[in-house]
């Protein structure tokens, strides 16, 4: 299956072409940046420190979408909702990484999913989609009298979206447990004088530094007994093999809008 990379010289579009390069039935079709990027011209090989893979990096990304299966995105939310017109225009696969997507925004990728097939998940990794059907189950079995729901997140110096995708992600999981809408119940910041906490409420709380990739737990707090619920990523390459995993799933899917739940045979 050939793949492009769109964000080629990201951190995740790095990882990205590493994976790639390792795993069977997949190729490297396509480097792509943003017009002006020091990276245009550069060997994409050499970039992700591979060695060199003849995989240029160009701006130009409409003669390359013509010819390749998917795309996998993490890049930005402006630039993802290009990527996913021309991934509509090329009826092919398109993954979708990037997080801090606002409302509209959704409704112009579910308006390219006519076409393509997308797969968008806040947080590509087995662990963290394994660890929001643990969620969602224990939200509905603990009833939301008596028990708060908290979500806590670290993240790298560089990360520019709060609270994360995988955060908004466990958060919607919990809404869901216990038949709320997130949007209505969530808590995203707190200063000065609050007032208690709101009973039913579901509260975020954002932590930045050094180069962390991924901290998430959901604290389940109840009268004398508390429950955490915990992932750690340590490595991104976590994320590119689940965005290679779902290139490769969604091959073979109609077009449409899923998510890692469904690649990976967790959804309900
Ligand atoms: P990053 O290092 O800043 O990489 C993003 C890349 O996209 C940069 O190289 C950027 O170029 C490039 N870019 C921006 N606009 C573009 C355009 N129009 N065309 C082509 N390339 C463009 O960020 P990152 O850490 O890799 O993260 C990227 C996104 O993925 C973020 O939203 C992050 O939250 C998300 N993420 C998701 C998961 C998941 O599992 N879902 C995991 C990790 C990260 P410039 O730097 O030159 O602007």
């Amino acid at each position: 299956m050939g793949l492009i990379v769109v964000g080629a010289a990201g951190r995740m579009g790095r990882s990205l072409i590493h994976t790639i390069a390792e795993t069977e039935g997949v190729h490297l079709a396509g480097a792509i940046e943003r017009p002006g990027s020091d990276a245009l011209g550069k060997d994409s090989g050499e970039l992700a420190g591979l060695g060199a893979n003849g995989v240029i990096v160009t701006d130009d990304a409409l003669p390359v979408f013509a010819k390749v299966e998917g795309v996998l995105d993490f890049t930005t939310p402006s630039a993802t909702l290009d990527f996913a017109e021309l991934a509509a225009q090329a009826r092919i696969v398109h993954v979708i990484g990037t997080t801090g997507m606002q409302d509209a925004h959704e409704a112009r990728l579910h308006a390219a999913s006519r076409h393509a097939r997308i797969v968008k998940s806040g947080n590509m990794s087995l662990g963290v989609n394994l660890l929001s059907v643990l969620v969602r189950q224990a939200a509905r079995a603990l009833e939301d009298r008596g028990w708060d729901i908290e979500v806590l997140e670290m993240h790298h110096r560089h990360k520019v979206d709060a609270p994360s995708g995988t955060a908004l992600l466990l958060g919607q999981a919990a809404a869901e447990g216990r038949g709320i809408d997130l949007a209505q119940h969530s808590v995203k910041v707190r200063d000065g004088h609050t007032g208690a906490r709101e009973e039913g409420s579901i509260g975020f709380a954002t932590l930045r530094g050094g180069s962390v990739v991924g901290e998430h737990s959901v604290v389940i707090a109840g009268e004398g007994e508390t429950i955490e619920l915990s992932h750690k990523a340590t490595d991104r390459s976590i994320f590119a093999r689940g965005a290679v995993r779902a290139a490769l799933w969604a091959r073979h899917q109609k077009p449409g809008y899923y998510s890692m739940l469904d690649v990976l045979g967790l959804s309900d």
